[in-house]
């Protein structure tokens, strides 16, 4: 896509963020990597229900502004998403109601209650609070980056990427349309979870058409465990004289500690 069309896109994901409510004021913000080191991002302090083509800004990978206009400070969130992502091209930050009142409650959307969730995002963890605009809020992120697709940042707000604009904003949708279900749910008595086998079969087929690749097994996830689905990360070969060399096995909580620490020695 190029810059003309990336621009005209931004504009309209913007309007039907903020005509959908997913954002209210000058909250949220929205970019696409239009090339390797090139970063087009929405401005700071501009209502995204109101924006047009010409005040997009643009920065290199590490913020450094390529115009005169102001990107949010904000845009270190999406700039670690890009670092840490080749695959991903597009972020979408908003303070959805029903999403951001699971980060405000302390709760991940992490329940397996929908087939079509399960499909094609995948769960949505809880990251710690860190101050928004600082490295402590981009330091919570970094574990959940690489396996996830959408993140609820505590007390905040929430982030979804993919690998086009649309993706990006599909996957901020379902994750919203997933969290007002859940609450509705959970006022006529709670949801039930898919049984264990259901969820083994979703799983399958994300896979087979491509929905979503075999790294989301990784995700940070109380369901995969439960139905025994593993994540198959290759391990660095360690010669330890048995039939298992090259092969260790890490507890979730041990894989996020590990990934934590590589994304902060990058
Ligand atoms: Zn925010």
């Amino acid at each position: 896509m190029d810059e003309k069309e990336a621009r005209k896109l931004i504009v309209e994901i913007g309007k039907l963020m903020y005509d959908k409510g997913y954002v209210t004021s000058s909250d949220g913000n929205i970019s696409y990597r239009l090339g390797e080191n090139l970063i087009l991002a929405t401005p700071t302090q501009v209502s995204k229900g109101r924006m047009s083509e010409d005040i997009m800004a643009l920065t290199d990978l590490d913020g450094k502004p390529l115009n005169d206009k102001r990107v949010s400070s904000e845009i270190q969130m999406h700039l670690l998403i890009y670092r840490m992502r080749p695959d991903v091209n597009a972020v979408c930050h908003a303070h959805v109601p029903y999403g951001t009142a699971f980060a405000a409650a302390g709760l991940a959307i992490d329940a397996p209650i929908l087939s079509e969730v399960i499909l094609t995002l995948g769960c949505v963890p809880l990251t710690a609070y860190g101050t928004p605009s600082t490295p402590e809020l981009t330091d919570a992120l970094k574990p959940y980056v690489e396996h996830h697709n959408a993140l609820l940042m505590e007390n905040h707000g929430v982030v979804a990427y993919g690998k086009d604009l649309w993706q990006a904003f599909d996957r901020l949708e379902t994750l919203e349309h997933t969290a007002k279900i859940a609450i509705l749910a959970k006022s006529l008595g709670g949801a039930n979870d898919l049984p264990k086998d259901a969820i083994e079969k979703l799983i399958n087929i994300r896979e087979k058409a491509g929905y979503l690749t075999e790294d989301a097994r990784c995700q940070s996830c109380g369901y995969l465990e439960d139905a025994d689905i593993k994540c198959s990360l290759d391990a660095p070969p360690v010669n330890n004289g048995n039939s298992n060399a090259g092969k260790i096995s890490l507890t979730r909580e041990e894989l996020i500690e590990l990934l934590a620490q590589a994304a902060n020695i990058g």
